[in-house]
């Protein structure tokens, strides 16, 4: 393998993100191919005993097994590094691996962790149920509020957790001012960053320690694998993230690991497209139906937040009519959009999260949430905004909007 630019950081740094996003971390074989190869191996041969056993003890660069590295995954977590301004990044085989190997990892019995209460629903379930029965306290605050996750702190509080824009209600939390509180109580800061991708905000630059992903999402965003990615300085992902993950094995498979480094390239022109289209069909809706959250718009009640913290408005837009009947015909009158509870997809989806995403949320956190039993996700894809439109504009005269 030859460690091409793509891994010389003292280049690589200098690099403006879409450039990043197209060279970062890339590595050639002998073969000198122009795309990055798929290494499909769980092993690694040695020229003798005696470099097996230096590779063992660490003493010795190349690799050992795939559950520990795999050159087509460390092309891929030199690209994220480089896109998100992190010193180390691991991939995972999903979005959760990545939030619930990097809690766990890092938490333990008689810890303590604050949680923004507005997070995906499997996050949430992590927080509330899975990390207790392991006697990790819990606490979950109104995200938007600084002085509640202030108040929130306790001796043992070990971890912040935040997700912002949240799914699906899009509250968002202050990076800066939360990141700052943690530390002052010893607390390490975790984003879920899945929402609204490297290219739209990068929580470290605010000051917080790790960025989670579901992959998922806006990096693959053509709906094809399943992927997370956990980013964080050396020291703590070493030391600490894969002194877990070394031997739990939540790792992602190299061909998925290659599907993602290849949708990196294109990561920058589709999810600023994404955010422009969403931005034209919140306008056309807004008015339409009894609520519309976008941060984009004046009206997001964050709206000056979004607009200091991100680079745009993102590509989700919540949209509430009256029940749970009316958003279930809205959907049901959908010709071009489809019903579907991804996001961050080339194509535009839209789900009714109390019925789907959040059904296994008990209803008082759904509520506490802001997810009505007529909230509507609308993810925007790359589709010309005139045809996504119309098709809303259809649906919503169908049920008499
Ligand atoms: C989808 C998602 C996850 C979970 O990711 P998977 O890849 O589905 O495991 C976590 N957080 C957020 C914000 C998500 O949207």
């Amino acid at each position: 393998m030859k460690r091409t630019t793509g891994h010389d950081r003292s280049v690589t740094a200098t690099w403006r993100p879409a450039t990043q996003a197209v060279r970062g971390g890339t590595l050639r074989s002998e073969f000198g191919e122009t795309s990055e190869a798929i290494f499909l191996t769980s092993g690694y041969a040695y020229d003798n005993a005696g470099e097996a056993a230096a590779r063992f003890r660490g003493d010795a660069p190349g690799m050992t097994y795939s559950r520990l590295q795999n050159p087509t995954n460390l092309m891929l977590e030199e690209r994220l590094c480089l896109l998100e301004g992190a010193e180390a990044a691991r991939v995972t085989a999903t979005g959760m691996a990545a939030m619930s190997t990097a809690l766990m990892s890092h938490l333990s019995a008689g810890d303590h962790l604050v949680a923004g209460r507005a997070l995906f629903g499997s996050c949430r379930v992590l927080v509330d149920t899975i990390l207790p029965r392991f006697g990790i306290e819990t606490t979950t605050v109104d995200g938007r509020d600084t002085e509640a996750w202030a108040k929130a702190r306790r001796p043992n509080t070990r971890a912040f957790f935040l997700e912002t824009p949240s799914n699906p209600g899009l509250d968002l939390v202050d990076i800066a001012a939360v990141a700052d509180l943690g530390h002052d109580g010893g607390a390490t800061v975790f984003v879920d960053n899945a929402f609204a991708s490297p290219v739209l905000q990068r929580p470290l630059d605010f000051g917080a320690d790790v960025v989670l992903y579901s992959a998922t999402k806006h990096m693959d965003g053509q709906g094809r694998v399943l992927a997370g990615a956990v980013l964080g300085s050396a020291a703590w992902i070493n030391d600490t993230y894969l002194a877990m993950a070394r031997h739990t094995g939540p790792v992602l498979s190299a061909f998925n690991a290659w599907v993602v480094l290849k949708s990196l390239e294109t990561l920058d022109l589709r999810v600023r497209r994404a955010c422009d289209n969403a931005f034209a069909v919140a306008r056309a809706l807004d008015g339409r139906v009894d609520r519309l959250l976008y941060p984009g718009l004046p009206s997001h009640p964050q709206h000056d937040l979004a607009m200091r913290q991100m680079a745009a408005g993102g590509t989700i837009v919540a949209l509430f009519v009256a029940d749970r009947a009316e958003a279930h015909a809205l959907l049901d009158a959908l010709a071009l959009i489809d019903i579907s509870n991804n996001l961050g997809d080339s194509r535009s989806l839209m789900t009714h999260p109390a019925s789907t995403t959040h059904a296994s949320v008990v209803e008082a956190v759904r509520d506490e949430m802001g997810i009505t039993e007529g909230m509507l996700r609308l993810s925007v894809g790359l589709e010309d905004p005139a045809d996504l439109i119309a098709d809303l504009d259809h649906a919503l005269g169908s049920i008499g909007r």
